[in-house]
């Protein structure tokens, strides 16, 4: 009981994050192994269910849990908000210096959480599972390897597997991280962008044993649009006229190379009727100014959005 006050008063080590939906049958067995698993490391720890608008009796099994345990916290949503939304609950309440995710369907293994500690503690701020023969069917798992390889391509980021549910963090980066929408699958990419260092290690992966997934192939159209949303944020955030004034620029002055030719051709020729070439000219150079507007118009909501703290990312002070 001493004991159990002190962990509380003080701030544990570990922080367990689990967003959960509609899970009622995995959740005795994901809890009685995490505690094994927790119980036997240094520093203290939290399990913080975050209850998504479950349906199905998931809130009254975490409560009857948590009555006994003062290292158990379960927040409850008011309905369904998604996985995104349900992250940024625990990760608001979370109190551990390292934050560990993880799914609550018993696919991701919570024995392997030391070794992505262990991982963090070679100097990472994020350590990402990488669900080594993933035991999904091909249509989650083929979509999944273009996703990873498409996005990883653009963005540099070197990782295996971006979207594992399993990642440990340090406490520093999920202040930091903006989450909204569907934004949890970029996690690596946006914490990357902030110049956390990140790596990956390879972990078992478990095939469901019950509920269904709540993801089905209707989440690849949204999928494409967060990446866009991604790669704008991360390349031209802070400075938008370089997106939007390159393109409007040159499809401008595309539009304005035609209007020569067509002044040329007027000379010579004498009049220039209806030319398609014309209106493609002059459609280009109406455009062009447009989309150069748009990234000015970003400039401006820039410069009145400013904070000076959001400029750049400190890793540590001296002195
Ligand atoms: N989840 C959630 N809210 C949602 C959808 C999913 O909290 O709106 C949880 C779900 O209960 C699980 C985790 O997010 O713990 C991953 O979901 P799932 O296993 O269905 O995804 P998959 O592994 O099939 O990609
Ligand atoms: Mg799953």
């Amino acid at each position: 009981m001493k004991k159990d006050l002190a962990s509380q008063l003080s701030r544990p080590a570990i922080s367990v994050v689990i967003p959960i939906l509609n899970e009622r049958e995995s959740i005795e067995s994901l809890y009685l192994l995490l505690r094994h698993t927790l119980e036997s490391m240094r520093g203290g720890y939290e399990i913080i269910f975050v209850d998504d608008g479950s349906t199905d009796g998931t809130f009254q099994v975490l409560q009857a849990f948590q009555e006994n345990d003062p290292c158990l916290r379960v927040i409850q949503l008011r309905r369904n908000f998604g996985k995104t939304a349900a992250l940024n609950a625990g990760f608001k309440r979370a109190q551990g210096e390292m934050i560990i995710t993880m799914d609550g369907d018993l696919q991701d293994d919570p024995a392997e959480i030391p070794k992505l500690l262990a991982k963090l503690d070679e100097d990472y701020d994020l350590v990402s599972a990488w669900r080594y023969e993933r035991k999904d069917p091909l249509s989650k798992t083929l979509p999944s390897r273009i996703f990873n390889g498409v996005v990883c391509t653009l963005t540099g980021v070197k990782l295996h597997d971006l979207n594992s549910g399993l990642k440990a963090y340090r406490r520093e980066v999920i202040q930091h991280l903006k989450l909204y929408g569907e934004l949890h699958r970029f996690i690596p990419i946006l914490a990357h962008w902030q110049g956390y260092r990140i790596a990956e290690v390879r972990v078992t992966h478990h095939p469901r044993k019950y509920g269904r997934s709540k993801y089905g192939l209707k989440r690849l159209g949204g999928g494409f649009m967060d990446f866009l949303t991604v790669l704008f944020l991360t390349c031209y955030l802070r400075r938008p006229l370089h997106l939007f004034g390159t393109v409007g620029s040159l499809l401008f002055l595309f539009g304005f190379g035609i209007g020569v030719y067509h002044v040329v051709l007027w000379f010579k020729l004498g009049g220039i009727g209806f030319r398609p070439l014309l209106f493609v000219g002059i459609l280009a150079m109406i455009v062009g100014v447009q989309i150069t507007s748009i990234g000015l118009l970003g400039e401006m909501i820039r410069n009145l959005a400013y904070h000076p703290e959001e400029e750049y990312s400190i890793r540590r002070f001296l002195g």
